[in-house]
């Protein structure tokens, strides 16, 4: 049955800063909103909750100088049925509770007086595609883009965050933006990798949280960004030795982190390496945020 847009409650439009919710390790919570209507799903605890958390990275992404004009747009899943986004033709740095849509997963508005943004329909795709995608963030961060309009990415094996948190990125073929065989580019892509170039455009980051999909941004582009600099230097660039990119990705396996690479290589099983645990344990807290 269709259902009809209904504009979300305004109550708390002046917006607080909240913590953002820190959870890269933690499994997605199960929300107890599946049977729910959507007005209901719209004005819940939870929903409330993502809502600030949008808008708090959405200011972030503005004021990194990720996004410009209305561009970029972020979301994120409301149980199995449901998705919260940012709106079009908004800037990211003025967004409001008011301001974010409730969607279906075929992008169907049920709450919110806004227009969605067309190109929820890249979010729609990820999360049909991969179900540990629970937040999207897309925007156009200068350098990151720089590579996306040549069609490259930055070589593997520079900074050992960026190995850790992304790993070699993918690079999705042009298409217009905000049409179905536009967010169809990623999907070839979606299962090993959480950060996408999206060729003569920007970039797209799948996490478990929005702020989480967030700092994937912001590693990216500070790799890009780093890439270009050490260039300048005019030294050889020094990559870090193939038996530690192995170190890396047996603790990516254990941290759950995609990474294409994983598929090639033979990983130490769980339990049979102390200091492998022991790294798993502190970059676990650090994203718990336990330290
Ligand atoms: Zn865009």
């Amino acid at each position: 049955m269709q259902q009809i847009a209904v504009p979300i409650a305004k109550k708390g439009r002046e917006t607080e800063r909240v913590a953002p919710r820190a959870s890269f390790a933690q499994k997605p919570e199960t929300l107890k909103i599946e049977e729910n209507l959507p007005l209901d799903a719209a004005s819940s605890p939870e929903a409330e909750a993502f809502r600030q958390e949008i808008i708090h990275v959405g200011r972030k992404l503005w004021e990194r100088q990720y996004v410009d004009g209305n561009g970029g747009n972020i979301s994120v899943r409301l149980g199995s049925r449901y998705v919260l986004c940012t709106p079009t033709m908004l800037s990211k740095a003025d967004l409001e509770p008011a301001d974010i849509c409730l969607s279906d997963l075929d992008g169907n508005i049920l709450a919110g007086d806004r227009t969605r943004t067309s190109e929820l329909l890249l979010h729609l795709e990820i999360y049909k595609a991969n179900p540990r995608a629970r937040a999207v963030v897309h925007c156009h961060p200068p350098y990151a883009t720089a590579f996306a309009v040549t069609g490259t990415t930055p070589p593997s094996g520079l900074i050992t965050e960026y190995e850790i948190f992304i790993g070699p990125p993918a690079v999705a073929p042009y298409e217009t933006p905000g049409t179905k065989a536009f967010a169809e580019t990623v999907l070839p892509f979606v299962m090993d990798h959480n950060t996408i170039l999206l060729t003569n455009h920007g970039i797209v980051c799948w996490a478990d949280t929005v702020m989480h999909a967030e700092w994937l941004v912001e590693i990216f582009e500070t790799c890009c960004k780093t890439y270009l600099l050490a260039q300048q230097i005019g030294k050889p660039l020094s990559f870090i030795p193939e038996s530690k990119i192995q170190e890396i990705l047996a603790l990516k396996r254990r941290l759950g982190f995609p990474d294409a690479r994983l598929h090639d290589v033979a990983i130490p099983a769980e339990g049979t390496n102390a200091e492998l645990e022991r790294l798993v344990e502190q970059v676990t807290a650090r994203l718990e945020d336990r330290e």
